[in-house]
C-alpha cells in the first residue's frame, strides 16, 4: 500500500497569464513542471512522470535548453528527480515502476536516468510518441531521444477504463493502490492516475488533462498553450467534463495537474508537499 505522496517542481517557467488561462492578461505567473513520488511498501518507490534529470531543460539540446533559460525556464539540478528521491531518504535505484501520463519532453527528461525501472504508460501513447517521422513529433511536442531506447522497458498498457465511461480505473498493481485512468486529448494516448494512501487521502494525478482546478470546474478556459498543443479540442472537454463529474462525486479526492499554478506556487515557495504524513 502506498504510505505517503511527495509533490515537488523539478522546473519553472515565468511566462504570461494568458498562456496558460483563457483572458489571463499579459502579468507573469511561475507556470510549474510537477512530479510525485508515492511510496509504495512493497514496490518501493514509484515516480509519476519524469520531468527532468541533472541536464534539466537541456534534453532539448544544449542550445534550445539555454534558449528556454533565457526566456524564462527557472532550473536547478537539485530539484530534478534524482535529487528530489536522495531527499526523501529513497534509493534511485528501487525505483522499479514510474507512471507516465503522457510523453510530451517536460515529461520526460529523467526517463533514461531510471532505465532500470518499468514505465506505465497506454499503448496509444507510446504510438502517438513513436509514430512517423522524427521532426513531425517534435512538432507535436515529442522527444524522441528521451525514450527511443526503453521500449524494453515500457509497459504499454491497452483497455484503460475512460474516465468519462467508468467508475472504476485500471487496478494497475492489483492491490487497489493505483487506478490509472484514460484521459485523452491533450494526447491521443493520455493517462491519469487516481492513488489511494493508507490514511485514506486520495490525490488524483491528472497530468495536463487541465492546468488549473479551475478549469477542471469549467470556472477558467484553457490558454494558448494547451489550446495549440491539444491533439483532440473535443477530446479534452470531453476529458474534462468526466473530471469535473468525478471531482463532484469525490470531493474529499485532491486534483493534482502536472503543471497547477497554486500547488506549484506552495512548492516553489515552501518545498514539496507531502500527503499522508
Ligand atoms: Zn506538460
Amino acid at each position: 500500500m502506498i504510505d505517503r505522496f511527495c509533490l515537488f517542481h523539478c522546473a519553472y517557467a515565468r511566462v504570461p497569464a494568458s498562456v496558460i488561462i483563457e483572458d489571463g492578461g499579459w502579468s507573469l505567473i511561475r507556470l510549474p513542471f510537477l512530479g510525485g513520488i508515492a511510496e509504495h511498501s512493497e514496490l518501493g518507490p514509484i515516480l509519476l512522470d519524469a520531468p527532468y534529470g541533472h541536464e534539466g531543460p537541456s534534453n532539448l539540446g544544449n542550445l534550445m535548453g539555454a534558449v528556454m533559460q533565457k526566456a524564462g525556464l527557472v532550473f536547478e539540478e537539485r530539484w530534478s528527480v534524482i535529487p528530489r528521491l536522495e531527499a526523501l531518504g529513497l534509493r534511485p535505484a528501487d525505483v522499479a515502476h514510474i507512471l507516465m501520463t503522457h510523453l510530451h519532453y517536460d515529461h520526460t527528461g529523467a526517463m533514461k536516468t531510471l532505465a532500470h525501472a518499468r514505465f506505465h504508460m497506454s499503448r496509444r501513447e507510446w504510438e502517438a510518441a513513436t509514430e512517423g517521422p522524427e521532426w513531425q513529433a517534435s512538432v507535436r511536442g515529442y522527444l524522441r531521444s528521451d525514450y527511443s531506447s526503453l521500449q524494453n522497458c515500457v509497459e504499454m498498457h491497452d483497455d484503460i477504463p475512460h474516465l468519462a465511461d467508468s467508475e472504476r480505473g485500471l487496478d494497475l498493481f492489483e492491490d487497489g493502490s493505483v487506478e490509472m485512468f484514460f484521459l485523452p486529448g491533450h494526447t491521443p494516448g493520455h493517462c491519469g492516475y487516481r492513488i489511494h494512501l493508507t490514511d485514506g487521502t486520495t490525490v488524483f494525478f491528472v497530468g495536463d488533462a487541465a492546468y488549473t482546478v479551475e478549469q477542471i470546474q469549467g470556472e477558467q478556459g484553457f490558454g494558448l498553450l494547451p489550446k495549440t498543443v491539444a491533439s483532440s479540442s473535443g477530446g479534452v472537454e470531453v476529458t474534462r467534463r468526466a473530471l469535473q463529474r468525478h471531482f463532484d462525486e469525490h470531493p474529499d479526492d485532491i486534483p493534482i495537474c502536472s503543471h497547477e499554478l497554486s500547488l506549484g506556487a506552495r512548492c516553489i515557495d515552501e518545498g514539496p508537499i507531502i500527503y499522508g504524513d
